[in-house]
């Protein structure tokens, strides 16, 4: 009896997690419901985490001589993980986000990997659909957990440059056939009654093994300007492992948990390189992010203007329109809050501002839309590429403010260029543009931006936070005069 009302418990607090997975996803789709979003999803996994110790009513007392130390493990294992997550997740900077999703990420795939082998080391003996969903969640975790951890190193400068040599293809190709092979191997072995010319458990070491060391293969060639495209491949693969041992433990919410991860990871991949005009495999396999040696392009001309920041503010001041460009060296000067309090001082003075959001600006999606949140920007005021490209035209001022890639005219104009056929922002469009950057620093792709070059745009060298700061000045400086 209490076993079936245990069940009946589990089953339908499953139901409520998967049903708070998927509405808090729903959710994160606008930046003013997101936070709300990351709260449901949140409440969803706490219930599926603590209905999961139910279990241990539905276990035969037979099984149950390990409970204790087991329950306690559990508990100890949710104390330092959720606690260590707690601390990290605090005081992680945002410029340091992607990083950190890589590390939770492989943790994720790490943890699918370690219900495989359990499974296979437990000694029982699967189904055939069993052990192949064993072995594929497995393996597919392993890599995950692997090549994730590379991502993370990349992402936080302790991997330097991309490792690549000749043949590293075909090497990556062979050291995954030889996963695959071993996996057929464990499969055969397991089913039948024959005498393995190998002991199981070293076999089931060596798939492990060779699975983590494809991960690493796999992504040591890849530029760290690409690991957030990687990081949300491998949240895929993440996702699908812990939802193909989901389904091995018979844990319906880790199955929808594990399915809704990687569906979100793969469309977020796809939508990444759509935005960025690039295909999966050209990320997986090209050298973009490398400096080109010999300069395709078409050459550029011209010097860059330098202009002061208090001008700049004062031409702003009395302009009528100004179109807001953020990108990644806004994150990396943290100068969100200086960049609000100027935009509050032209809203004051009557200007029409608005922020024009690039798809992929900064180095992971949404970046710009969080950041300015975080700053208390209103919503309205915050409009992605399609709907606001046509505006620049008819724009007093486009200030674009460390970004660089989603600005280059090359990618309407150059076929040779690497990011031709990217959609870029219209800045060039606008009556006067204003830069904000430190000096001649490339951006993501390493090339050359003609937009610096032309002659409605002046450059405003510096870190962009203490540019900021002096353009909140002069225009203070002017209400203090005129008063
Ligand atoms: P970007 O092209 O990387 O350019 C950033 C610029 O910011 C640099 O040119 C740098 O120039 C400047 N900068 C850096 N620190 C600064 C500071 N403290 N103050 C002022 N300026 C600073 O950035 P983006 O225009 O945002 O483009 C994003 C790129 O990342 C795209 O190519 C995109 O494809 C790629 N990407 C994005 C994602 C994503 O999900 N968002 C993922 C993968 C790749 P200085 O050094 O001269 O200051």
């Amino acid at each position: 009896m209490l076993v079936s009302i245990t069940q009946v418990l589990i089953g339908a607090t499953d139901l409520v997690a998967a049903f708070l997975f998927l509405f808090g996803l729903k959710r994160m789709s606008s930046p003013a419901t997101a936070a709300s979003g990351i709260r449901v999803a949140g409440i969803g996994m706490i219930a599926a985490v603590l209905v999961s110790f139910l279990y241990v009513f539905t276990i035969s007392p037979a099984a149950a001589s390990h409970l204790a130390v087991n329950l306690a493990l559990a508990i100890v294992a949710l104390g330092v993980g959720g606690g260590g997550a707690w601390m990290v997740g605090r005081r992680v900077a945002m410029t340091a986000m992607p990083q950190m999703v890589a590390i939770y990420n492989g943790m994720g795939g790490g943890a699918a990997g370690g219900i495989a082998a359990v499974e296979l080391f437990s000694g029982r003996t699967p189904g055939l659909t069993q052990l192949i969903v064993t072995l594929l969640g497995g393996l597919i975790g392993a890599v995950s957990m692997s090549g994730s951890v590379i991502a993370w190193a990349k992402l936080q400068g302790v991997l330097g440059q991309p490792f690549r040599f000749k043949g590293q293809r075909i090497v990556n190709g062979l050291v995954f056939l030889v996963a695959i092979l071993l996996g057929g191997w464990l499969v055969f072995t397991m089913l039948s009654a024959a005498a393995p010319f190998l002991p199981i458990p070293t076999g089931i070491i060596l798939f492990f093994g060779v699975a983590i060391c494809f991960g690493i293969l796999m992504t040591l060639p890849i530029g760290g300007a690409d690991m957030p495209v990687v990081i949300s491949i491998y949240n895929a693969f993440t996702g699908l492992a812990v939802g193909l041992e989901g389904y091995v433990l018979g844990n319906p919410a880790l199955m929808i948990a594990g399915m809704v991860v990687g569906a979100a990871g793969l469309l977020l991949t796809l939508l990444m390189a759509r935005a960025m005009n690039r295909s999966v495999a050209n990320i997986l396999f090209s050298n973009f992010g490398t400096p080109p040696t010999k300069s395709k392009h078409s050459a550029i001309t011209g010097t860059e203007r330098e202009t002061q920041a208090s001008d700049a503010a004062i031409k702003m001041r009395y302009a009528t329109s100004v179109i807001i460009i953020p990108g990644y060296g806004l994150a990396a000067a943290r100068a969100q809050q200086k960049l609000f309090e100027f935009v509050k001082l032209l809203l004051a003075a009557k200007v029409i501002v608005r922020f024009a959001i690039h798809p992929v600006a900064g180095r992971m999606p949404g970046q710009m839309d969080v950041l300015l949140a975080e700053a208390g920007v209103p919503y309205d005021m915050i409009i992605q590429l399609d709907d606001i490209n046509d505006d620049f035209a008819t724009t007093d001022v486009a200030l674009v403010i460390g970004a660089n890639d989603v600005v280059n005219p090359a990618a309407r104009t150059d076929k040779a260029s690497p990011i031709f056929g990217m959609p870029i922002l219209n800045a060039d469009k606008a009556h006067q543009v204003y830069v904000i950057k430190r000096g001649q620093g490339k951006g993501y792709s390493g090339i050359v931006n003609a937009l610096f070059y032309s002659p409605n745009c002046d450059m405003v060298y510096g870190d962009a936070q203490a540019v900021l700061v002096q353009m909140i000045e002069a225009v203070r400086g002017l209400g203090a005069a005129a008063a």
